[in-house]
């Protein structure tokens, strides 16, 4: 019997059943608010992997390196962005850098911001490497950052494996 054309058919059934939401021609629909908390975890996949574990064991900050067209990046990347490569060259970094630009921030929003205010975010130019990793810039006064500084990174010593095992960049004495 061909869907839908008979006595039967669920689609007629269907047709005899109150839709959901009928109720409020009846009534006054009363609303009260929530809230969902939804943690969640996600792989950071393997080239992240690999360059969070080396800060985590050893303090060293890599890069990868495509082998077409040579530019390095930190964060590294799985693909060159401009030949779309894979990328299996890595390079060890000095650490060092220097400041590209900078923010202070000057609110308080833990569950965005890992530190309290003030404090400054900044695009650091690594040395040895073509692009900018944005950190913290610490051990200096915000207002005292400028464009152009040069900055190394300081370790914390218990390390977990994430960008926050770089406590910050500080400004080179
Ligand atoms: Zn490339």
């Amino acid at each position: 019997m061909p869907f839908g054309t008979g006595e039967n058919s669920s689609i007629e059934k269907q047709s005899e059943v109150r839709e959901l939401g009928d109720w409020k021609d009846e009534v006054e629909e009363i609303v009260f608010p929530g809230k969902i908390s939804v943690p969640y975890s996600w792989t950071v996949g393997s080239t992240l992997s690999k360059w969070y574990a080396q800060i985590r064991d050893d303090a060293e900050i890599w890069a990868n390196k495509c082998a077409e067209c040579g530019m390095v990046f930190v964060p590294p990347k799985i693909k060159c962005i401009n030949c779309y490569r894979d990328m299996n060259e890595w390079v060890k970094l000095p650490g060092t850098g220097t400041v590209e630009t900078f923010t202070v921030v000057s609110y308080y929003e833990p569950k965005i911001h890992p530190r309290k205010p003030p404090f400054v975010y900044a695009v650091i130019k690594m040395d040895g490497a073509d692009t900018g990793l944005v950190h913290f810039i610490g051990g200096v006064k915000p207002e005292k950052v400028k464009v152009g500084m040069r900055v190394e990174p300081v370790f914390e010593k218990e390390r977990q494996g994430n960008i926050l095992d770089i406590r910050h960049f500080r400004p080179i004495a």
